[in-house]
């Protein structure tokens, strides 16, 4: 008997809306994407729980015809693209075809939609992929649609959805994407009936002070100098924060045309032309905006990835940097530019050979409906809920390569908690303690070991919730965008069980009236901010992870810096106590604490 049968369209659509659907940021990505690929000028966002009960999507674009209505929900069914060659050329943000199919495969989707030439509008109605209902209805230009209960029909992907706090922020986090590349639309989000953000059309600045920008603190209004380049391989332009306006939290956003991306190396362009300028934990914020020949990236790679390839990324890195570091020159030149003011910089940069014909990977099989390994007959269609189950989150944890830490995994105990009570200590550079150990001399590196000795006491304290409070003789106020607002909500009896005294005063601000007796010397804002920051960027879900970045947090803020001199007496309750927390080699974000210089190195030498 042959065992192989195609799977109905039904199942697939099921099927690909894991890879293309993974959570309600995903849908609403998908759904706001369309609307501004239909022309729309003004985008309402509506959200109920997080997008679990319901997720709403108003434009005012150009609408469908009855007969695209019903076709939009079949996959590969695109307006945007006919044929392979029109991949090297997009400039709409979806051609896939697929989102709309792998959204009503798992939700309940009401649509009404009409075009300006039409008279009466569409309404359609699909459950897990059936149609329920279609008529002709009264509508307004343009497109409204509903997904109610996302994933009602996949318990699995259900029970993948983190609190509604951590979903609404990555609702936000995808909203933030989209709309600061947009800033001629305007956009609302509202979440259970509370407008949550209200975006007027109008510049790129001022989409970008609309978002972040709090009248509390002039942190993201004042502190921009803008960067303009144009070369004939790439056009640069967008702000970085001036120098002495960097942060521990930091906002850090590329776009090219018109799509938000990660990249890790273009980062470090940027970070490179900061150098020297930055105290050490601090980081720029920046809003860079790429405009590419589309046929010199590649972003035809998996729909959920913010990465995007480029042909020549050693010359836009170039570019780039020198882009970065010749704007803050001018600045630091001109100190009283400032964010309202600056005109734009133009870098005469040597002009490039045109693009080469560039050598962009597209995978003609890329199949994003594929199913994932074989289904047999006694796995039965209705089995493929399980096919879910391998689904990892693949949020980036946020921890570097691991850099050497000089340690062969063959040397344990290189340093003993008995030796280290008595043996001699050394300071060097103002940076290192040098430790006599039992195969040659560690060097261990003050301010690390410091960090690593502070969390473990800052972890204790949380799971004991006994941290001291110290008060503060004036109360400071905390004010945040709206997704820190709703990570310090989630944070907050954690922070008050280690000492901060936090109380909520308006919906974007806290008044802060004592912090963790051990850092009664430091100012709070930039604590808390580094916090808010440390579990943003790492990611954090459970209690025991928030603990975790809170304490590391704090244990970062409050350690002794570099360049302090030590007497014997503070080496020596450093080194035994990192020893006693019995990780000294490197700390939770993997920078080495403890190196060791061995004796066969030593000898060497002679
Ligand atoms: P893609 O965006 O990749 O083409 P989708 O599944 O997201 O695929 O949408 C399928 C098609 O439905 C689009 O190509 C477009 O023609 C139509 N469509 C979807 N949303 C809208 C909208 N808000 N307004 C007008 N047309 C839309
Ligand atoms: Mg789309």
């Amino acid at each position: 008997m042959d065992i192989i049968h195609l799977l109905p369209d039904s199942v697939a659509n099921q099927i690909a809306a894991g890879e293309v659907i993974q959570r309600p940021a995903s849908c609403l990505k998908e759904l706001v994407e369309n609307s501004l690929d239909a022309g729309a000028k003004r985008v309402q966002v509506i959200v109920r729980d997080a997008g679990r009960t319901l997720l709403q999507v108003i434009d005012d674009g150009i609408g469908m015809s009855e007969m695209d209505a019903r076709l939009a929900f079949e996959r590969h069914a695109t307006s945007k693209i006919h044929e392979a060659k029109d991949l090297f050329s997009l400039r709409t943000m979806g051609f896939r075809g697929e989102a709309l199919a792998s959204i009503c495969a798992v939700a309940q989707v009401e649509m009404t939609t009409r075009r300006a030439e039409d008279e009466t509008g569409t309404l359609i109605e699909i459950h897990g992929s059936d149609v329920v209902r279609q008529e002709p209805c009264v509508c307004p230009v343009g497109t409204n649609i509903k997904v109610s209960n996302l994933f009602f029909n996949v318990p699995v992907r259900r029970k993948f959805l983190k609190t509604d706090q951590t979903e609404l922020r990555n609702l936000l986090t995808e909203f933030y994407h989209i709309v600061l590349v947009y800033p001629k639309v305007a956009f609302t989000f509202v979440h259970n009936d509370e407008i949550i953000l209200e975006l007027p059309a109008g510049t790129e600045k001022q989409r970008i002070e609309a978002v972040f920008g709090n009248p509390k603190k002039n942190f993201y209004t004042s502190a921009f100098v803008e960067i303009k380049t144009e070369t004939e391989m790439v056009n640069i332009r967008g702000f970085v924060v001036k120098p002495e306006s960097a942060t521990r939290k930091a906002e850090q956003y590329f776009f090219v045309n018109g799509r938000y991306m990660r990249h890790p190396y273009f980062l470090k362009a940027v970070l490179t032309a900061y150098s020297g300028m930055l105290a050490a934990d601090y980081q720029p914020s920046f809003f860079i905006y790429f405009d590419i020949s589309p046929e010199a990236i590649d972003v035809n790679i998996h729909p959920t990835k913010t990465e995007i390839k480029f042909a020549d990324e050693q010359t836009v890195f170039q570019i780039l940097m020198a882009s970065v570091r010749e704007a803050l020159g001018k600045f630091t030149l001109a100190p009283t530019i400032d964010f309202e003011t600056s005109g734009s910089i133009d870098i005469p940069l040597p002009s490039h050979s045109p693009v080469a014909r560039p050598q962009v990977a597209v995978d003609p099989n890329y199949n994003p409906f594929r199913t994932r390994g074989a289904i047999y007959p006694d796995k039965t269609p209705t089995n493929w809920e399980s096919l879910y189950s391998g689904l990892q989150d693949t949020r980036n944890t946020g921890i570097p390569d691991l850099p050497d830490t000089n340690i062969p995994d063959s040397c344990t105990d290189i340093l003993r908690p008995e030796e280290v009570e008595s043996c001699p200590l050394w300071q060097y550079a103002g940076k290192y303690i040098l430790v006599p150990a039992a195969n040659g001399l560690a060097l261990v590196n003050q301010h690390r070991a410091h960090i690593a000795v502070l969390y473990a006491q800052f972890m204790e304290q949380l799971t004991l919730t006994q941290g001291a409070m110290q008060q503060l003789l004036f109360p400071e106020i905390l004010a945040l965008p709206q997704d820190d607002m709703i990570l310090i909500g989630q944070l907050l009896p954690d922070l008050r069980a280690i000492g901060f005294d936090l109380e909520q005063l308006s919906p974007d601000s806290y008044s802060v009236q004592g912090i963790p007796a051990q850092l009664a010397n430091q100012s709070p804002l930039p604590v808390l901010q580094h916090i808010v920051h440390q579990v943003r960027e790492r990611g954090a879900d459970t209690q025991r992870e928030w603990r975790e970045q809170i304490a590391f947090a704090l244990a970062e803020s409050s350690a002794i810096p570099y360049g302090k001199i030590l007497t014997e007496v503070e080496m020596r309750d450093i080194i035994t106590r990192l020893v006693q927390t019995g990780s000294y080699r490197r700390l939770a974000n993997g920078k080495t604490i403890t190196s060791l210089l061995s004796d066969e190195e030593i000898n060497k030498r002679f």
